[in-house]
């Protein structure tokens, strides 16, 4: 059946209401603002650009630690501290802890890279919605409740545009009453700047192979909760990371506290999904880390408030993919830009949006005056370099060997690696540490486990200090249309509940920190088979990165459902 489609075309489309997006373009505006201002005789048409997003509300689905660096933001609001910007805290303290599961050691000094003087807590939630604010005042259309299905593509194989997801559809993809097919956006230059993991991002890196020639992403699973605590024991604006406890030597990760405002505490854990654990848990390591003696006293007598969880692009600059093709640039995490070492990536994303308006600012400038038509990759190429050779560049090579000083472990990486790594400009042994995608580092059972012991946590939450990731999704706010296809794509249902069964013991049910995935005795013939609840999901893309046989892919729900991360 071929369905009509609503065709909008517009100048600039951005997929994604993050940082990197909304600066860029709010940026873009101003650009074309200024240029028509000072040369009223060679004007360029008002362009229209559009902001697509794929939650309810812009911020909802924003989420990170979040300690930002505001030097990015402080070039598109010099006027930072009278502007308005949302920020809970200056940091006013910094510690770092090494810790045991019964005793903490504060680190005499604080590391240069996770030093915070000068930087703000923030909720990444409020930001991006102010930022919003700020981009339809520039004349910006920024359209909540649209997710991006695919990239569209003209016979040359250039980017065109984006289609949005088919909104009515049952669970069978049949239409239901209230169907509305996805609409087509087309666009001059589509810029990806869907966070971490994005749906069409992926299907671009492998189409385009724009990842040929770098090292593989690798990601971690960052688990936050959000805790008011009483006002004894807040001190604003207070940062405090965490290493060691709760995981192992071998595992990548870390804790962080954050004091926000009105005695409220972010609480939260990162894990390398490059672990060997097809058991390892991210949520399950926020609980464990929740109970370590000094944090449980913090929390006592506190009130759990939200909770999400988010992947973490750590592959940093050896992973960065080619960043243009025709009609299309990467953003943001989309682009791999966080630093990894910092633990920071929205000031990278806000200067990557910055980068990208510039270089479609001279796209819209040599198109003046034609028919739309997709930017050349000769042009957008300009971004790349932008990026490269600027500040985001520079930075990011500094830490271009962080996460791949893991590979043996924690210790080598704290007392070898990283200080080398520190005296040598980020070079170390060699310029370039090799990586592995994580998946392919996940052991078999029978490897990981020889001795046959059954991998079951005996971990029970008490409902006060630690909880059930029931328990936790509910405090996510997640909610969606459970009458619509799976968003949650199994490319082979009988290698789940056979050979990964058998091999992997089906991490899935482990690693999602939502409860998606369950083995269930369905039949109740004694054999449990994989049951998904696709309506629990948080958006977090663990499944799609870390599923040891690739077999899972998330796509985006109907609009608007997901999380709904307030004050995260
Ligand atoms: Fe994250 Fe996948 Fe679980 Fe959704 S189903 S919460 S994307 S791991």
């Amino acid at each position: 059946m071929t369905i009509a489609r609503e065709q909008n075309p517009v100048d600039v489309l951005f997929v994604g209401a993050g940082p990197a997006s909304l600066a860029g373009a709010i940026h873009l505006a101003r650009l074309v603002k200024a240029h028509n201002a000072k040369n009223p005789a060679a004007k360029l048409d008002d362009p229209m650009i559009a902001v697509l997003e794929k939650s309810a509300e812009v911020g909802y689905h924003g989420f990170s630690g979040a300690v930002m660096d505001p030097k990015s933001l402080r070039k598109l609001f010099p006027d930072f501290d009278a502007a308005g910007v949302p920020v809970e805290s200056p940091v006013t303290e910094d510690e770092v802890w090494f810790m045991t599961a019964s005793r903490k050691l504060k680190l005499p000094i604080t590391p240069p890279p996770l030093q915070n003087h000068g930087n703000f807590v923030v909720s990444l939630q409020k930001l991006v919605a102010w930022l919003a604010q700020k981009a339809e005042e520039e004349g910006v259309t920024v359209a909540p409740g649209y997710p991006a299905a695919e990239l569209l593509y003209d016979d040359q194989d250039r980017v065109t545009g984006v289609r949005t997801t088919d909104q009515g559809l049952d669970h069978h993809g049949q239409p239901k009453g209230n169907f509305q097919p996805g609409m087509d956006f087309l666009a001059r230059c589509v810029v990806l700047g869907e966070g971490t993991r994005g749906t069409l991002t992926k299907a671009l890196i492998q189409k385009k192979q724009l990842d040929a020639g770098k090292n593989p992403q690798v990601w971690a699973c960052g688990v936050k909760e959000l805790w008011k605590v009483k006002p004894e024991k807040f001190k604003k604006g207070r940062v405090i990371h965490t290493m060691g406890f709760p995981l192992k030597a071998d595992e990548f990760g870390g804790g962080f506290i954050y004091h926000l405002d009105h005695n409220l505490v972010y609480v939260g854990q990162v894990g390398g999904l490059d672990t060997h654990d097809p058991t390892f848990d991210p949520h399950l390591q926020l609980q464990r880390l929740k109970t370590h003696p000094a944090i449980a006293e913090l929390l006592d007598g506190a009130e759990l408030v939200r909770y999400g969880a988010k992947t973490i692009p750590e592959g940093g600059y050896w992973s960065i993919p080619r960043l243009y093709d025709d009609g299309v640039v990467l953003v943001g995490d989309s682009g791999s830009l966080l630093n990894p070492m910092r633990l920071k990536g929205i000031h990278t994303a806000i200067e990557s949006g910055i980068q990208a308006a510039e270089t479609i600012f001279e796209g819209l400038l040599a198109q003046a005056g034609q028919d739309p038509a997709p930017m050349p990759a000769s042009l957008l190429a300009g971004y790349e370099q932008r990026i490269l050779n600027g500040e985001v560049g520079k930075e990011l090579y500094a830490a271009r060997n962080f996460h791949q000083s893991f590979e043996d472990g924690l210790y080598p990486a704290m007392f070898f690696h990283i200080p080398l790594q520190m005296v040598t400009g980020g070079r170390g042994l060699h310029d370039r540490y090799a990586a592995v995608p994580g998946y392919r580092r996940m052991r078999k059972l029978k490897d990981k486990f020889p001795d046959g012991r059954k991998p079951q946590s005996d971990f029970k939450p008490d409902g006060k200090l630690t909880f059930s990731k029931l328990d936790d999704v509910y405090r996510s706010g997640t909610k969606h249309e459970e009458n619509q296809p799976p968003h949650l794509r199994i490319a082979d249902w009988n290698i789940c509940n056979t050979r990964c069964k058998e091999e992997y013991g089906n991490p899935c049910q482990h690693f999602c920190p939502a409860a998606v995935y369950e083995m269930v005795d369905l039949k109740g013939n004694g054999q449990t088979e994989l049951k998904l609840n696709p309506s629990n999901c948080v958006h977090c893309k663990t499944c799609d990165i870390a599923d040891p046989y690739q077999l899972i892919t998330w796509v985006a729900p109907e609009g608007g459902g997901g999380p709904v991360y307030v004050g995260m």
